[in-house]
């Protein structure tokens, strides 16, 4: 009853509270993308468990901000190889939960995982700097003192990814946590509280809630005890928790949607192009960088199709936990209705289908087929709102003023990839783009030192190295007077 067997791992489907498992009195049923089947019940927290959460937390604080860096980091360290001990478990458990590619759990994402506790445990440690300077003789000292207890909310495409990107610099931050993970993909959560408790984290250092978002979430997020809301997910709830946050004046971080512009120049080297423009499928389009709308320069554009339409047709579709799978299903049931209700209004209003344009009914209603889309209207609803399914727009242009005045006509700003074999083009094209990453000949690079988030409506703040330290902490300065010193 209180744990679910998950492809041969228990999963404990309580809240993680104070360093104790708590049941609730209602649950929710999870289902899994793969076969669409109940996979297990979860907890269904409300107020009550988000309170309790957050007193936990709150009691946890003044020993974890006090605990000496070198033992926080310790710590830190401790669970990124309680993660890498069991990363075969958490790859299969999240793959059956969210139904991403199992193959990217093992080698790319889990690993990613571990790695954010590295690098926040090293960052701590080792880069955050106290930079002193003087002013007329007088020592400022900046210190990046913890806020108190965060509340961090995620989403479901890439669970365990983006909750401990959250995790880990609030915790090395001296920071104590309640996470509440989307309703689609709670389990990886679960597992997570089990390997911090394992690593000897203290009690209510790291506190998971589950349920629904505008139960658990809401109550977590309007909480006045909460000092930090750091929240990834899309634009309407944003909208909602922001509101929530005004009303305690909570500073709060946004990591939201997108619909990034992926700009090919006639002069790009066009394997590595249409390569990259293919990715952009990955994990069925539920990415919020993907590079939804292609822009390729007139004078290549039936070339570039040729050779996308080439390659993007020897995708295979199927089961994610098969290592030959390289696109699985959409999330849920709901989310497949949203995504066609995109396709089916887009063909409605004229765009034309050069690539799939519905549900592979071949294998069953969950696994959506890559779909491509030309002649759609740039103002149109295919070509500016974010679908999160794979689905991408074609469009042409002619040079670069062109491209970059479509490209930043969005109300989004998340990334922008660029493809041209000219390096000044390069900087200069980059330059011109509104995104909070540009990535130019290249896609998905990415270092935790850099900055993560999006312009405009693509989110509030970023994520990343000294960023990270910035919005968890207090950042105080203190002046001390020279010996002597009279005003
Ligand atoms: P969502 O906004 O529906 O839900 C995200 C989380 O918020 C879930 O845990 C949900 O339970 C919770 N939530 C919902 N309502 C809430 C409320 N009223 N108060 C508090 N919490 C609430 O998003 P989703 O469908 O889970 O994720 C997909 C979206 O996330 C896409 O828009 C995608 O682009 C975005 N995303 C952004 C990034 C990024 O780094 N910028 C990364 C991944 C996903």
């Amino acid at each position: 009853m209180n744990t679910a067997l998950v492809a041969g791992t228990a999963v404990d489907t309580r809240h993680w509270i104070g360093g104790r498992r708590v049941a609730s009195a209602d649950t929710f049923e999870d289902l899994s993308p793969i076969d669409g089947r109940p996979i297990a019940r979860i907890a269904r927290g409300g107020p009550e468990e988000a309170d309790a959460a957050v007193a936990a937390a709150k009691a946890a604080f003044p020993a974890w901000a006090a605990t000496p860096p070198a033992d926080r980091a310790r710590l830190l360290r401790a669970i990124a190889d309680g993660v890498e001990k069991r990363l075969e478990e958490l790859a299969i458990v999240e793959t059956t939960d969210n139904g991403a590619l199992i193959r990217s759990h093992r080698r790319g994402v889990m690993p990613r995982v571990a790695h954010n506790f590295r690098f926040f445990a090293d960052y701590l440690e080792h880069e955050l700097g106290h930079p002193d300077f003087e002013t007329r003789g007088h020592r400022n000292h900046v210190t990046w003192d913890p806020a108190g207890v965060c509340a961090l909310i995620s989403p479901w495409n890439a669970p365990l990814m983006l909750a401990t990107w959250k995790v880990a610099p609030a915790l090395a931050a001296g920071n104590t946590v309640v996470l509440k993970p989307s309703e689609w993909s709670p389990l990886s959560a679960s597992l997570l509280a089990d390997i911090a408790a394992d690593a000897g984290l203290p009690d209510g250092v790291l506190n998971v809630v589950q349920g629904i978002g505008e139960e658990a979430g809401a109550a977590l997020v309007a909480h006045p005890d909460v000092r930090r809301i750091s929240f990834t997910g899309s634009v309407p709830t944003a909208k909602v928790i922001a509101r929530a946050a005004a009303a305690n004046l909570t500073p709060l971080s946004l990591e939201l949607g997108g619909k990034s512009p992926f700009v090919v120049f006639a002069d790009a080297d066009l394997d590595l192009a249409v390569a990259n423009a293919v990715e952009q499928y990955d994990n069925a389009g539920q990415v919020c960088l993907s590079g939804t709308r292609l822009y390729v320069e007139e004078s290549i554009r039936d070339e570039f199709v040729r050779r996308f339409l080439e390659r993007a047709g020897q995708l295979k579709q199927g089961d994610p936990r098969d290592e030959a799978t390289d696109i699985g299903p959409s999330i849920h049931p709901d989310h497949v209705s949203r995504v066609d209700g995109f396709v089916q209004r887009a063909k409605q209003a004229g765009a034309k289908v050069l690539l799939g344009g519905g549900p592979n009914t071949d294998l069953g209603g969950l696994y959506y087929r890559p779909t491509l889309f030309t002649d759609v209207d740039p103002h149109s609803e295919i070509a500016t709102e974010e679908v999160f399914g794979p689905v991408l727009v074609l469009h042409t242009f002619r040079d670069e003023d062109e491209v970059v005045a479509a490209a930043n006509d969005s109300a989004f700003g998340l990334a922008a990839m660029l493809f041209t074999g000219d390096p000044e083009r390069a900087g200069r094209v980059a330059a011109r783009l509104v995104a909070g990453t540009v990535w130019t000949n290249c896609f998905f690079v990415r270092d935790l030192r850099a900055p993560f988030g999006g312009a405009r409506q693509s989110g509030i703040g970023r994520e990343g190295g000294t960023w990270s330290f910035d919005f968890y902490c207090e950042v105080k300065n203190t002046v001390f007077a020279p010996a002597g010193w009279r005003s």
